[in-house]
């Protein structure tokens, strides 16, 4: 069994029996973390000195869609959700073929290593067919990331000879092939789960045989709301599902932005999981991300980058967003009552956006006993913050190490990240072999251009006037 010792590191650890202590060691045994503490004793251990770094669980990335990485950098003109459908979902989403699955999960699952992040939950719904999923799979396993691999369905164009995707039942036989096949065992780095349409994406009777379908194979269930209200399938879809016993703990919702306070209790009251993503929602949704709004009603937020035409998909980014954007709803309602600033102290706190980047994400894809912090017994996945550099040697001096790590890192002070005990990042570089990695940034770029070409996308970046981004 191979043993580390991290020595001497600032670590913060979001587990409250151990606190951010300096000066503190961290023993990693195979996969786990084995102790955390000062001056541990480790013969035979390769020792990392880690004086100057800061040393954090990994984040948990609860909600990405991976395959979407070729295509960074389009959607910032995007006027509305409407666009992105229209442009990813109907059409270049379309184009991809199983080998173009393979190329942009495994650059994407890189990139999230790039920027600390261990865990995703990848909600991946671009596949037609076993071809394709295995290519997902393949890449996630490849990577070396932990991974959640949330197995969905596509959105095509709706036309008059075909079945519209939202009267489609989830594909029982795909996930009866892969749950007794290479997801047999839930004892492994990437782990299988359903991304189902749900009552705001589908029919109702479809969201019923999903969720059943999920439980029966043991599998969470996640779905995506709608970002306006008027607009769901299913108008009152969550409150029947509730009636029925078919939300619990297994099913986890992406946004949720749009539900009324009722409707926010029901599906937690119910021991639902909600994941936001406030960058898309501020771009896309009528309401502001639910964040602190889950707390009254016993939920512990998670948070995802979801898409990456956007944005720069770095849990880094949208915790740090995610941070800020609580704070403003918080001045803002203590403005409306009359009650701003506050008289002593904030309501959120730094900390809390690094809980819910970390142990949020790992409660709602049910991993919190084996990941999101660090704790002996725990899966030794971890990022290392080096505090010297330029961005952070001032920041780390402030006395609050997690001050420094939400609201200052970047991925260049994200210097070594650990998966199950393995280095997967080191010194600042990917542990994947740099002659390969070139062949895979020219076979993203490639397929870019192929999908738009195909596609008929014209990306013209206009900054004045409007701008015909794209043609469908
Ligand atoms: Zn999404």
């Amino acid at each position: 069994m191979t043993r580390t010792l991290i020595r001497n590191a600032t670590v913060v650890s979001v587990d409250p029996a151990i606190g951010n202590p300096g000066g503190t060691d961290i023993l990693v045994e195979g996969d786990r973390i084995a102790a955390v503490g000062r001056n541990l004793a480790a013969a035979g251990a390769a020792v990392m000195d880690a004086t100057h770094f800061i040393v954090t669980p990994g984040f948990v990335n609860a909600h990405i869609h991976t395959w979407e990485f070729p295509l960074r950098g389009i959607g910032a003109g995007w006027v509305s959700s409407r666009d992105y459908h229209g442009n990813m979902h109907q059409n270049l989403a379309t184009r991809y073929t199983a080998r173009d699955v393979r190329v942009s999960n495994l650059l994407g699952a890189l990139n999230q290593i790039h920027h600390g992040t261990t865990t995703i939950m990848d909600w991946c719904h671009i596949l037609k067919d076993a071809e394709m999923t295995d290519a997902a799979v393949d890449a996630l396993e490849e990577s070396g990331i932990r991974a959640v691999f949330g197995r969905g369905t596509v959105k095509p164009p709706i036309t008059p000879d075909t079945t519209p995707y939202y009267r489609i039942p989830f594909p029982r036989e795909e996930i009866h092939r892969l749950r007794t096949g290479r997801f047999a065992s839930d004892d492994r780095l990437v782990t299988l789960a359903m991304a189902i349409l749900g009552p705001d994406w589908g029919e109702y009777d479809v969201a019923v045989h999903d969720i059943r379908l999920a439980r029966e194979y043991g599998l969470i269930s996640s779905a995506h709301t709608y970002g306006r209200k008027g607009k769901r399938k299913v108008e009152d879809g969550m409150p029947r599902l509730a009636k029925e016993g078919l939300l619990g703990p297994d099913h986890n919702i992406a946004h949720g932005n749009c539900f009324s306070e009722d409707e926010l209790a029901i599906v937690l009251d119910a021991g639902c999981t909600i994941t936001s993503t406030c960058f898309t929602e501020m771009m896309n949704y009528e309401k502001p991300a639910l964040l602190s709004r889950m707390l009254k009603y016993g939920g512990t937020p998670s948070i995802g980058t979801d898409c990456d035409p956007y944005f720069n998909s770095s849990m880094l980014w949208v915790t740090r967003h995610a941070f800020h954007h609580q704070r403003e709803l918080d001045n803002r309602s203590l403005y409306a009552a009359g009650a701003w600033p506050a008289a002593t102290h904030h309501a959120t706190h730094p900390r809390d956006a690094l809980y819910w980047a970390t142990m949020g994400g790992a409660k709602a894809l049910r991993l919190d006993g084996r990941i999101g912090s660090v704790t002996p017994g725990k899966q030794a996945d971890l990022a290392m913050f080096d505090t010297q550099g330029m961005n952070l040697f001032a920041a780390a001096e402030s006395g609050d190490p997690v001050h420094a790590v939400v609201m200052h890192a970047e991925a260049a002070d994200v210097k070594n990240v650990m998966v199950a005990g393995r280095w997967v990042k080191r010194d600042g570089v990917l542990a994947y072999d740099s002659g390969r990695l070139a062949k895979l940034r020219d076979e993203v770029m490639a397929a870019r251009l192929r999908m738009m070409r195909e596609g008929n996308y014209v990306y013209r970046p206009a900054p004045n006037g409007p701008q015909p981004e794209y043609r469908v």
